[in-house]
């Protein structure tokens, strides 16, 4: 079978690779349909992840179909379309047995640390495989594993009715926290420095839109905020700057949620965290959310219409990749089909 390798930075290729087999009686075998490019598979692409080793097969948003269970597989059945949960974890830290494996001390991500999904068949444990309705285009359960990121955000945030957040960046993840957060019932404001994202915010339900290019987004947002500032702040756009006006600007007791990588430092002031008494998260991966996530697709709570806005077929992956990395070109999430 053929699988999408990154041999090593800035060289893609299709690869040859033996088809999985079922080793474990609790494991699935999944034929690939389509998988989403992420920021963090362009990373592992420049060699910019410090967690990737090469050579890597990639992908960690994927979805398929189940072909092959093994002898005690309860929760799916041949047939059936489902989403992969793309992390592996020890369950006996201290993170996992608080409850918060997604930032277990041995960690594993598929497409980052393991082989991930962007291959014609697949072999994982069958608790991380999630059942979606038959229904459901692929090019709509794939979105499953990026509205898992906007879902966690939203909860570390602990984003609550009436209250107002405001979401830095308008890309596909911007965007999906934006969805979540209006579901929670918050009123959204949206910062990106790209005119045409914040259209997107816009007919999203963002009730306002900042373009920090154009006026200080920090009084921009205490202005639209009766002078208080937005209670949440989830930084996507994750510069250095961003997280120093989220924490700036966010509304006393507020909370700013941080879903940066950087290793460079930002310039913090205590007086803002103390004075506000602000609580400030990291936001990482997700834990327990698949199945939220899937239930709010099922039933069109959440409604990722236009989410996917270009398709390749898995052989033209280089030709994806180029256009992820063009930024002449309009998109939202691109997607690989097999
Ligand atoms: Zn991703
Ligand atoms: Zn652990």
């Amino acid at each position: 079978m053929k699988a999408i390798q990154i041999t090593e930075p800035r060289k893609l290729e299709i690869v040859e690779v033996e088809k999985p087999m079922l080793k474990d009686s609790d494991e699935v075998m999944i034929k690939v349909k389509a998988a989403g490019i992420c920021g963090s598979d362009v990373h592992i692409y420049h060699g910019t992840n410090p967690m990737a080793t090469y050579p890597r097969i990639i992908g960690h948003e994927f979805t398929g179909e189940v072909v092959e269970v093994g002898t005690s597989v309860q929760n799916v059945a041949i047939g059936d379309k489902v989403v992969v949960e793309p992390i592996l974890y020890c369950g006996e830290c201290y993170a996992c047995r608080s409850g918060r494996p997604n930032v277990c001390e041995k960690l594993e991500a598929m497409g980052v640390h393991v082989d991930g999904g962007m291959r014609e068949f697949i072999v994982v444990p069958s608790a991380k495989a999630h059942k979606v309705s038959p229904d459901l285009p692929y090019e709509m359960s794939v979105v499953v594993e990026p509205f898992t990121i906007a879902a966690q955000s939203t909860w570390r945030g602990d984003v609550k009715k009436g209250e107002t957040c405001l979401i830095m960046g308008a890309g596909p993840i911007g965007q999906a926290i934006l969805q979540y957060a209006l579901l929670k019932g918050a009123t959204c404001i949206v910062s990106d420095i790209d005119n045409e994202r914040l259209d997107d915010a816009k007919k999203l339900g963002a009730t306002h839109v900042i373009n920090p290019l154009e006026v200080d987004v920090v009084e921009k947002a205490r202005e639209l905020t009766g002078g208080s500032g937005p209670n949440v702040t989830i930084d996507s756009a994750c510069t250095l700057k961003t997280f120093e006006q989220a924490v700036e600007m966010t509304s006393p007791a507020g909370r700013v949620v941080v879903l940066g990588f950087s290793v460079e430092p930002s310039k913090i002031a205590q007086v803002h965290i103390t004075k506000k008494e602000l609580t400030i998260v990291g936001s990482r991966l997700q834990t327990n959310k698949f199945g939220e996530v899937i239930g709010y697709l099922n039933t069109g709570a959440l409604n990722p219409e236009g989410f996917v806005t270009h398709k390749f077929h898995f052989l033209d992956a280089q030709k994806a990749m180029d256009l992820v990395e063009d930024p002449s070109i309009k998109k939202n999430k691109v997607i690989i089909t097999f």
